[in-house]
């Protein structure tokens, strides 16, 4: 079958993306080895480029794509809160409006490295139909559903991958609980917005009561909350860029670094920016430079963890870290102008890869 030698590369090795200089050799669809030094026999020079894998975005509203930068002149409430611009644009465009712009916004997720994203998707079942409708052959959408009443729980989990509410406000104590117990016993993933605003007092603490899957945001979580978070090993999602546009802050990556709480990035509103992994990866990189100086090659290797592994294990997708026997899904990015003379790799592709780097994006052997 097809055998294709990808050399000169520095390639982002396994689960830690240990870096080994040399070859990579796919066939039949998996990963056949994995070497340092030259290959022997024909092969595709990479030319100093860098193998890594895909992108996941943790966290996404896709549909939001339908009317940008909403958030002018607004605050986060105005903008994301119950009965914000948001659903009045929402609510305001037709149903093939919402789809037509879903399915550009998964395009441009695919051509900036992302190859699955998992989506907090508004309006009960409809809405996570509508995104399923969209669906992109080579990104893989997790779509949390989000019900408009207990009575509607059932149908969003049969229908969703789990259940994302938009605040821990969102039903009382009771109604919480039974979603929860629910959502467990259907075997599906639990999430919610959770300390996104400053007035979050406690708000991870409760979160943590419902067993979630993952919590989103964390803006404004302490360092106590982080190792309650570690201690129950719930990875948090956090969207810096977001936080950003919207006046709330910035995350507190130092902290889940410093505890070793897990963490991954998404990309939140897609009113407020684009998909972009690499956007994001830069963006937090100065978030988190920002707060602690020291933050150097490790920290940047576990930034680029969190943006691919990490994800990767929360969501259980049908690919892997790239090691030898493993799916030959992988990203090759190309040095171009901006990727040369890096003295540190982890760092150099956290703060400086783009899009334009991409070469190629492989899924099971098969560029596409
Ligand atoms: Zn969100």
């Amino acid at each position: 079958m097809a055998k294709r030698v990808l050399s000169n590369a520095t390639i982002l090795e396994g689960e830690e993306l240990e870096l080994t200089r040399g070859y990579l050799v796919v066939r039949d669809g998996l990963i056949e080895k994995i070497s340092e030094g030259s290959p022997s026999g024909r092969a595709i020079d990479l030319k100093r480029g860098f193998i890594l894998p895909p992108f996941v975005n943790a966290h996404t509203h896709v549909a939001d794509s339908v009317s940008k930068e909403l958030y002018l002149g607004l605050v986060q409430p105005q903008v994301v809160g119950p009965g914000g611009e948001k659903f009045r644009a929402l609510g305001s465009r037709s149903r093939g409006e919402l789809i037509a712009s879903v399915r550009v916004t998964l395009q441009d997720m695919l051509c900036t490295g992302t190859l699955s994203h998992c989506d907090f998707r508004e309006g009960g079942a409809e809405g996570v139909e509508l995104l399923r409708g969209a669906s992109h052959k080579a990104v893989k959408s997790i779509i949390m559903g989000r019900p408009f009443a207990l009575e509607e729980l059932n149908i969003v989990l049969k229908k969703s991958d789990g259940i994302g509410l938009p605040s821990l406000e969102a039903f009382d104590e009771e109604g919480l609980r039974s979603i929860s117990k629910q959502t467990k016993r259907a075997k599906k993933l639990l999430s919610v917005h959770v300390a996104e605003l400053t007035s979050a007092r406690d708000e991870v603490e409760r979160a943590l009561e419902l067993s979630p899957s993952f919590i989103v945001h964390a803006t404004h979580a302490n360092e106590e909350d982080f190792v309650s978070l570690q201690r129950n090993n719930v990875p948090v999602v956090f969207c810096p860029r977001a936080n950003s546009l919207l006046g709330v802050g910035v995350p507190p990556i130092h902290l889940a670094l410093a505890v070793n709480a897990r963490f991954c990035f998404g990309t939140d509103n897609a009113m407020v920016c684009q998909p972009n992994i690499f956007e994001e990866l830069s963006f937090a990189w100065a978030c988190l430079r920002r707060a602690d100086a020291a933050a150097g090659s490790e920290e940047a290797r576990k930034l680029l963890r969190a943006a691919t592994i990490e994800p990767q294990k929360l969501f259980n997708l049908p690919w892997g870290p790239v090691e030898e026997g493993g799916s030959a899904t992988f990203m090759v990015l190309t040095p171009g102008n901006n990727l040369a003379n890096l003295t540190n790799v982890h760092a150099g592709l956290v703060n400086r890869a783009r899009a334009d780097n991409i070469r190629a994006i492989y899924a099971r052997g098969k560029i596409l």
